[in-house]
């Protein structure tokens, strides 16, 4: 029989975890083992040129010093190419996907900037101009509004071709895109439930537009509150800011559950163990939304 919640923890191994991540993964964890669930874990390496030494088997020391058990092996994206490449080509002969010969600086200039950063004008829409060749692949967007509902967000709408525009789906490097690759992933691993942090809400059209083309079923999502450091931006791994202390794994934990707005347990946990069986009956998202009809 076929769970009927399987959640995941996806990071990319830039670098090691820090508390937005720990955040990500304590939200994640905690309403996967409320509803009873499957969780995974997935190294999203996909970008190999970001990938840093070491990153990923210390963030898998992390989880486990913080007590998460996922299920099975971790997938890692840089083994699944060729299931990736199977996708794009899939896509490339249902005329979804084309070849696009433009540089990123070439898109720039065209000075079209939206929400998710430059709009593609679509040059190569209808074919490759005269004398260039295919540089990226990019997933042909229709003129359409994509909206869900967002179980701590609420509903949440995007306009992809006026907003976001033909998205790359396997890059000028040679390297395949997050967008395709979450989806793939998602989709094989029979994913349920997306638990991750905002800053991904604005991708999230784009995926379930990818999930539409594949056949794929819509996950649930839940777009955690970010952590933000003092100048007001998004955490990230290659800074190396507000690591996660591996010998103190229980106040990490409390500190993520109360960044999550999670109420406080009565006693201090002994063991992340402890947190975590107390944790899974308090865990509560708030809901205090309308759902998407
Ligand atoms: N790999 C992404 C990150 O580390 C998360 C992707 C996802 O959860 O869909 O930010």
């Amino acid at each position: 029989m076929k769970p009927t919640y399987r959640g995941r923890f996806a990071p990319s191994p830039t670098g090691p975890l820090h508390f937005g991540s720990l955040v990500a993964a304590v939200g994640s964890y905690a309403d996967a083992l409320a509803h009873g669930g499957d969780w995974l874990v997935r190294m999203e390496d996909v970008d190999e040129g970001r990938k840093a030494a070491g990153a990923a088997d210390a963030i898998l020391r992390t989880l486990e010093r913080h007590g998460f058990q996922w299920r099975g092996e971790v997938l890692f994206q840089s083994r699944r190419k060729a299931r990736y490449q199977e996708v794009l080509e899939i896509l490339l002969r249902q005329g979804h996907a084309y070849p696009c010969g433009c540089t990123r600086k070439e898109v720039q200039q065209t000075g079209l900037q939206g929400p998710e950063g430059p709009i593609y004008p679509g040059t190569c829409r209808n074919g490759l101009p005269a004398g260039r060749r295919a540089r990226a692949f990019r997933l042909r967007v229709p003129e359409l509004e994509i909206c869900f509902h967002d179980r701590i967000q609420g509903r949440f709408c995007q306009q992809l071709q006026a907003e976001v525009g033909d998205f790359v789906i396997r890059r000028a490097d040679g390297f395949f895109a997050y967008q395709l690759a979450v989806v793939v992933d998602d989709f094989d691993q029979g994913i349920t439930d997306v638990v991750r942090g905002a800053d991904l809400l604005g991708s999230t059209p784009r995926q379930r537009y990818l999930q539409k083309l594949l056949g794929a079923p819509f996950l649930r999502y839940a777009h955690l509150p970010l952590v933000l450091d003092a100048g007001g931006r998004k955490l990230s791994k290659r800074d190396r800011a507000h690591p996660v202390d591996d010998d103190d794994p229980v106040s990490g934990l409390l500190a993520a559950w109360r960044f999550l707005g999670q109420p406080e347990p009565p006693e201090h946990p002994a063991r992340p163990l402890e947190f975590w069986s107390w944790a899974a009956s308090h865990w509560k998202l708030s809901k205090n939304h309308e759902p998407c009809p």
